[in-house]
């Protein structure tokens, strides 16, 4: 990459997925701090496709990088819904029954297709951030001093240097593989040793998740004015779940049906982990439902379904050893039933380059700013991960009434989101980093 300015500071990011690409936007604005994405893939176009939501809370951060109307030209949520956004049902049974509705200012603000949301991401990445595709990386050298740079080894056998190395490398991460066994390797204490090797591999969660996108007019059954093209819906009975939110301003419906078997959470399943699957075999999954969730996975026929075998990243004690941190996924890839891998990935962008923009921050101070990062974020990414394992847990629950599922599950998504905003999170830590500076 080359800028006229001497850089104060320059960031390698691992991984150019959401989180990766968020963060490059946020620094390529300060100048003085030079920013390369490795991306292991051959381009920037490989996420695979599928819709999330974007939380209120992410909305401040994702306007001032410029993207509020590129999203909401995709946002399949009416842009001035007053009704429900999101209803969960239960559905295992011949007739529908609400059991809960959430309106609108209570959390999501746009239902995306997510590869349109990265393609977003991509365009706004400026011409002076350098970005490269084929990069695998495979380890890392951090000597600890301040003299010699952070050193990066390539799976082509090239390497490249930096002063801050972010691994957004997702829940496979190569750069938490490296730091964790760096760790082990550190200690004398075996037991020590053998937990942080633990957390290297991605473990299973229990839960399967097929997942397509269904274009409007195959869904000829769903009348054109239901609900379905304007909200979220989370159908759910006898231990499955089907989700479906429009994408597209409406023109496809992101559909996910989820089953559980908590007997192997925590194992090591065998790969590949997303697989291609017919959507006519998931008919059956739901004999004996309402009407509105068949007719919707009826759709499914025909059409590219993906398997997911969702895997997460063991929590985690410390994201930021020396100049070299994680984010996203690698730090704390979780399950889907809050909708939040995607947010919290883009909230840890906003506390780190919030603190890597900071005019006080230097080559020689940098590891303060990355030990505040994680302080701050860690726990409420962990809070969020814990509420989105425990919302699977209840969605795939038979013995529990439904009643006292929506409750519970109720419950934790407001103990989990009732918290200040991404921009207190950023003061709190440039108030920390201001103590460390000090201290
Ligand atoms: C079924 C499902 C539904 C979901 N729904 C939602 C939702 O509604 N809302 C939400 O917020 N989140 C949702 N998520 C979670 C969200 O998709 C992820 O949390 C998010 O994409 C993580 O972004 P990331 O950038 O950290 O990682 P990733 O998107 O995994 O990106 C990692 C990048 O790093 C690259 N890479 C990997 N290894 C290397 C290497 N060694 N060297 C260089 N590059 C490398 C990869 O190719 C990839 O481009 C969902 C996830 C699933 C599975």
């Amino acid at each position: 990459m080359s800028t006229n300015v001497t850089p104060k500071l320059r960031v390698a990011i691992c991984g150019g997925g959401i989180g990766g690409l968020t963060l490059a936007c946020a620094l390529s604005r300060e100048k003085d701090v030079t920013v390369d994405v490795y991306e292991r893939a051959a381009n920037f176009n490989t996420e695979i496709g599928a819709g999330m939501s974007i939380r209120h809370r992410n909305m401040p951060f994702l306007s001032a990088l410029g993207l509020a109307e590129d999203i909401a030209a995709i946002n399949g949520l009416p842009n001035e819904t007053t009704g429900v956004v999101f209803s969960l049902y239960k559905a295992n049974k011949a007739e529908l029954k609400v059991i809960s509705e959430v309106r609108p200012g209570a959390g999501v603000s746009a239902f995306v297709h997510r590869a349109k949301f990265h393609n977003i991401l991509f365009r706004r990445v400026p011409q002076h951030v350098g970005m490269h595709c084929n990069k695998r990386l495979v380890s890392y050298l951090d000597s600890g001093g301040t003299d010699s740079p952070v050193r990066l080894n390539f799976a082509d056998g090239t390497t490249a240097t930096c002063d801050v190395l972010v691994g957004a490398d997702g829940v496979k991460s190569a750069v938490r593989a490296a730091m964790y066994a760096n760790l082990a390797g550190d200690t004398q204490d075996a037991r020590k040793a053998e937990k942080l090797r633990e957390a290297i591999p991605p473990r299973f969660s229990g839960a399967f998740v097929w997942r397509a996108i269904i274009p409007r007019e195959k869904l000829t059954q769903i009348p054109a004015d239901s609900s379905v093209w304007t909200s979220g819906k989370n159908y759910t009975g006898g231990g499955k779940a089907l989700v479906t939110f429009p994408i597209s301003q409406g023109h496809s419906l992101n559909v996910a049906l989820q089953t559980f078997d908590y007997s192997l959470e925590d194992t090591s399943q065998p790969q590949p982990w997303v697989s291609e699957a017919q959507g006519e075999d998931l008919v059956p999954f739901l004999d004996g439902w309402a009407d509105e969730p068949r007719k919707i996975v009826a759709g499914m026929s025909g059409l590219e379904v993906k398997k997911w075998v969702l895997n997460v990243v063991r929590p985690l004690d410390d994201w930021s050893i020396g100049r070299v941190t994680l984010l996203g996924d690698a730090a704390h890839g979780m399950v889907p039933f809050q909708g939040a891998g995607a947010g919290q990935a883009i909230e840890d962008a906003t506390v780190l380059s919030a603190l890597l923009t900071d005019r006080r921050v230097t080559c020689t101070n940098v590891q303060k700013a990355l030990r505040v990062y994680c302080d701050v974020r860690l726990p409420i990414a962990m809070d969020i991960y814990n509420a989105s394992h425990r919302s699977g847990q209840l969605m795939g629950d038979s013995s529990m009434s439904l009643e006292e599922i929506a409750a519970e599950y109720i419950k934790v998504g407001q103990g989990a989101w009732r918290r200040g905003s991404p921009e207190d999170d950023v003061q709190q830590a440039l108030e920390l980093f201001e103590k460390a500076l000090a201290a």
